[in-house]
């Protein structure tokens, strides 16, 4: 059975006393208002782990993930954040390979495949984003675009690793822009994603994949976005910072 995700990606958003606030108002909602099979996912930035980890333990819907992580063991990589470090506050869920880290910190397809293994390794699961520019749409070479993307960072991986991971399909045009994918866009995508994954992988894996989409959804375009063949749930920026919204996005699935 493939499982339903809504996660929200807080990026680096919120001091410690309001993203405990945060949390503890997306945790009442999801208690009250949520039924159904849905992990609901956070990802607060690394200094608040802990804390809203802590708050989230007693609620079985909630899951605790991290923005990155590095792809070292230990040692001597200063400021950086360890699979193990992870582990041990309670991460269950490690996004790699956001457009953003792939576009400021210069992540290439290789890194992300060793923060992959590095995650699975250590009992996590990876969300691995992919999704191409404006200019790749425009030319048409979207498919072929995000098809690479998978290929170079996952195709290493063995059929057991891959069990792991979850995929997030988010076009760069829609990241922040409010400009959303379509929902034909979206099915589109990610029923190609799920084919090339049928490819590196056996055929069950690939269709038990949770694949999200992310990319401007908010509670208006979310139950059309969700309600795709092959869309499995979201990836949430903006709207994971209300708690209002980001409820609202998780009871559209
Ligand atoms: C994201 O950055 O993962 C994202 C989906 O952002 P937004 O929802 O704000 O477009």
């Amino acid at each position: 059975m493939r499982k339903k995700i809504v996660a929200g990606n807080w990026k680096m958003n919120k001091t410690a006393e309001e993203a405990l606030s945060l949390v503890s108002e997306i945790d009442n909602m999801v208690k009250d208002e949520v039924s159904g099979e849905v992990a609901v996912v956070v990802a607060p930035p690394f200094p608040f782990l802990q804390s809203v980890g802590k708050l989230v333990q007693g609620n079985d819907k909630m899951h605790l993930a991290a923005q990155n992580v590095s792809e070292h063991e230990s040692g001597a990589y200063t400021g950086e954040v360890s699979a193990a470090m992870l582990k041990s506050v309670g991460v269950e869920y490690v996004i790699i390979g956001h457009s953003e880290r792939r576009l400021y910190h210069h992540e290439d397809a290789q890194t992300l495949y060793q923060k992959m293994k590095a995650t699975i390794a250590h009992g996590m699961k990876p969300i691995f984003c992919c999704g191409e520019p404006l200019e790749e749409r425009d030319a048409d070479r979207h498919f072929e675009y995000v098809g690479k993307q998978l290929h170079d960072s996952l195709s290493y991986l063995s059929n057991e690793e891959f069990d792991q991971v979850v995929i997030a399909y988010e076009p760069i045009w829609a990241i922040g822009t409010g400009r959303t994918a379509s929902s034909q866009q979206a099915q589109e995508m990610h029923e190609y994603i799920r084919e090339q994954l049928s490819r590196m992988f056996d055929a069950e894996a690939a269709y038990n994949c949770s694949i999200l989409y992310g990319g401007s959804c908010n509670p208006k375009n979310a139950q059309e976005l969700f309600s795709q063949a092959d869309v499995d749930g979201g990836l949430i920026g903006g709207a994971s910072l209300k708690s209002r919204d980001f409820t609202d996005v998780i009871k559209s699935i």
